[in-house]
């Protein structure tokens, strides 16, 4: 069952940021690229919820409880996505967008675009199941396959002003842009969780459970991903309570929530290497689940412009004292 955007309000509504944060995480550590287009579904959802006008949010009501996936893509390859006047209100695509996961399984997507290079980014709810519009070969990661992640080109979509979410520039308003990569984290938390699993269990297999560097090693990771889960639970909880906050307080939850994707980011990194370190060469067969869902983690860790991000929370930190942080 897909998160509806109604009743449970999951993303959005008050309260909901810890159950939201539980289950990316216990569906990460199940399947990666199945967390990967939940949590796009999620953002697509609150991005509507959020910014959409009642035409909008409507729409997008139908159509989820008409089963429909969610997605958003924003990734702009060479050519970034443009819109230009279509006349009466309505607005004309041209480009496309790269990165695009869910190429087939998603049914309307946010799509964002400009007017110009330098203009402020508007979003649409556009139509995403045309098959002519997918280039599933411009997906050349090894792995995270199973997104069905690739290119989009949306060039000749026409759309109605209905179908545009909230005003130009929307898009950034915090704390719900940067302060939301705690969801992303907690899939991450969650595939980080699934490996260990594995991890114990080919451990098991093997009859090497018992040696006491290997179980250093796998307490070591265990203790890293108790670690991670609580800083992301704690940064979604920031990031819900700061939504109707004052400009500061906001800013601290981003800066929380991007503080915490460095510490998950780390966190994941030093449990793959202890998990490599592990097993050996048995950690590469791509016989077994375990080698999957390390190549997913690893790949799914990267997400766009992290030193950026660190940045920015440094900068709110710099001037708050981390006591500050919630
Ligand atoms: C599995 C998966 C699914 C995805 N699905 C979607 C989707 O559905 N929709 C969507 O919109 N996107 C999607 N993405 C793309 C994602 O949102 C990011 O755009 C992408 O992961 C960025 O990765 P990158 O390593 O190229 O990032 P980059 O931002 O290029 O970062 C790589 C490195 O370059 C550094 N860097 C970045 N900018 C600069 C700069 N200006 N100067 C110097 N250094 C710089 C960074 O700090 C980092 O060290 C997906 C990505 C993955 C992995």
């Amino acid at each position: 069952m897909l998160p509806s955007p109604e009743g449970h309000g999951l993303g959005w509504a008050h309260g909901t940021a810890r159950p939201l944060s539980n289950l990316l995480r216990v569906i990460g550590a199940a399947d990666l690229a199945l967390a990967r287009l939940v949590e796009g579904h999620v953002n697509a959802a609150v991005l509507v919820e959020i910014h959409g006008d009642r035409q909008v949010r409507e729409a997008m009501r139908t159509a989820v409880r008409r089963g429909v996936l969610l997605g958003v893509w924003g990734a702009e390859g060479p050519e970034p996505l443009e819109w230009r006047d279509h006349g009466g209100g309505g607005f004309a695509l041209i480009g496309s967008k790269r990165y695009a996961s869910g190429l087939g399984h998603v049914g309307l997507a946010v799509l964002t675009a400009r007017a110009t290079r330098d203009a402020p980014i508007r979003m649409f709810l556009a139509p995403a199941d045309d098959p002519n519009r997918y280039d599933h070969d411009a997906w050349t990661a090894s792995a995270m396959r199973a997104t069905r992640s690739g290119g989009f080109d949306a060039t000749g979509i026409i759309l109605e002003e209905a179908e545009c979410i909230g005003k130009a520039g929307a898009l950034m308003t915090e704390p719900w842009f940067e302060g939301g990569v705690w969801r992303y984290c907690a899939a991450h938390v969650g595939g980080a969780e699934g490996l260990i699993a594995r991890w114990t269990d080919m451990l098991r297999r093997m009859e090497r459970l018992d040696d006491p560097i290997q179980r250093n090693r796998l307490g070591r990771a265990m203790a890293d991903a108790t670690a991670a889960r609580a800083v992301v639970e704690a940064a979604a909880e920031a990031v819900e309570a700061a939504s109707h906050a004052p400009p500061e307080a906001v800013e601290r939850a981003v800066a929380h929530s991007l503080l915490a994707r460095e510490a998950v980011e780390s966190a994941c990194t030093r449990i793959l290497a202890l998990c490599e370190r592990s097993l050996g060469m048995a950690a590469q067969d791509i016989r077994d689940p375990l080698d999957r869902m390390r190549r997913d983690l690893s790949l799914f860790l990267r997400q766009a412009a992290p030193d950026a991000k660190l940045d920015r929370a440094v900068r709110t930190v710099t001037e708050t004292g981390l006591e500050a942080l919630r």
